[in-house]
């Protein structure tokens, strides 16, 4: 299946050579193992120049479609959707930046961003918001000009790597209904106050998720992204194209389980056959290969309509519904047609597996997906 312009084919292509010849399944296999960040294959993508995409050029960037971004995305999930979110959790930040920051913050974040200096990490979710992420608790007390931010925040991905500024949902205005009394601030993991652990989780070992507690932190006014109250519509943005990259992550790493499972069904031999050669295999391997088509139908859907400037939350909804239950189950299928084999980290299969267990909680859950798409729908 190829919808892609000429110039989107080859795009295509580098992504997948960089992956191939300086990435690796190996080298993303042991960040996984080891609960390692991806340091070294950040780094080959900031040689790349690829942080600059989506900024728009005279910001320094390329100016890139979201297309082109959804391309990027599905080719560095090829091995592993964990190892592309330490690149896409940045890229979502920085896209607040150029839309909501001052002109000192952009001046501040985006170069060194791009170069690689300096990442972002997103905090929304809380021990008691979760679905429900503006029912924030951590505050930001008014304190003179600046503010003093207290409280916990909870599951913030990549927070605990070198060099990272956080975008932190915060209640600045407690008196306000709920979505209008939301800030956000972007502080550094360095700032004292903040207590950042990493958690033991059952997928995201590389780039890991956090919890943090945040106790007594200084953050001046400068640090605040956009205005007071102004938090909800940042967050909701930054969902929209958080949900598309993500989509866009599910079908690559779908897509290579499927590709995986279709080599071992080949290499396998049982009762002196391949096991492609038994039709319950092979008929599943079809099913596999047809919804990771159909996932990236509405992936692709959705990037066309961002591209066009079309409200496109309802899409990129059901890409973000559909290509994560589509992961989960070619992965599900993917570990029975390994059997046993399956199981070890050297089939990589049990780690797209586990991936697929996260992809339908994180970026907002599938149940919350079809929620904003039931509400879309009128007679
Ligand atoms: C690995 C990982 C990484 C993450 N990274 C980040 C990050 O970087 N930054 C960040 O802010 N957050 C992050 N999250 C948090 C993620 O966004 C939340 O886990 C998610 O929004 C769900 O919240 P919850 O886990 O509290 O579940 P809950 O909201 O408690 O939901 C529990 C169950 O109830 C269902 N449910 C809840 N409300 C409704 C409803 N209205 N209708 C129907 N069903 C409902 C849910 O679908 C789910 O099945 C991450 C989570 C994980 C697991």
């Amino acid at each position: 299946m190829n919808f892609l312009n000429h110039e989107q084919t080859l795009w295509k292509d580098q992504v997948d050579r960089l992956m191939e010849r300086e990435i690796g399944r190996e080298y993303i296999r042991n960040c996984d193992i080891n609960r390692e960040y991806p340091y070294k294959g950040y780094e080959a993508i900031v040689k790349q120049d690829w942080l600059r995409l989506l900024i728009p050029e005279d910001h320094g960037g390329m100016g890139g479609t979201i297309f082109d971004y959804a391309l990027l995305c599905e080719g560095l999930s090829k091995y592993g959707f964990d190892f592309a979110t330490a690149f896409m959790v940045s890229t979502f930040t920085a896209m607040n930046i150029v839309k909501f920051g001052t002109d000192e913050q952009k001046e501040k974040y985006l170069e060194p961003f791009m170069r690689g200096e300096i990442r972002f990490s997103i905090s929304i979710s809380e021990p008691q918001a979760g679905s429900d992420a503006a029912s924030t608790r951590t505050r930001a007390i008014a304190d003179g000009e600046n503010y003093i931010l207290r409280g916990q925040k909870l599951w913030c991905s990549g927070a605990a790597a070198k060099n990272v500024v956080i975008a932190m949902l915060v209640r600045s205005d407690p008196a306000a209904k709920k979505r209008e009394g939301l800030s956000v601030f972007l502080v550094p993991n360095d700032t004292p106050g903040l207590d950042i652990r990493r958690l033991p989780t059952m997928a995201r070992r590389a780039t890991g998720t956090t919890e943090i507690f945040v106790d007594d932190v200084k953050a001046e006014r400068s640090q605040m992204l956009g205005t007071p109250g102004q938090g909800w519509p940042i967050i909701t943005d930054h969902l929209e194209l958080e949900r598309i990259a993500v989509s866009a992550g599910y079908v690559g790493n779908a897509q290579q389980a499927v590709d995986d499972a279709l080599r071992y069904a080949h290499e396998r031999i049982q009762f002196e056959k391949q096991i492609f050669d038994f039709q319950v295999i092979r008929h599943m391997l079809a099913d596999m290969q047809t919804k990771v088509d159909a996932a990236r139908l509405l992936v692709y859907r959705a990037a066309d309509m961002a591209v066009r400037g079309e409200n496109y939350s309802r899409e990129v909804s059901m890409a973000k519904l559909f290509a994560s239950e589509t992961l989960q189950e070619v992965t599900r299928c993917g570990m029975q047609i390994y059997g046993g084999h399956g199981m070890l980290p050297e089939s990589d299969m049990e780690r797209y597996f586990r991936e697929g267990m996260q992809s339908t909680i994180g970026g907002g859950t599938s149940q919350i997906q079809r929620a904003i798409i039931a509400k879309s729908m009128r007679i």
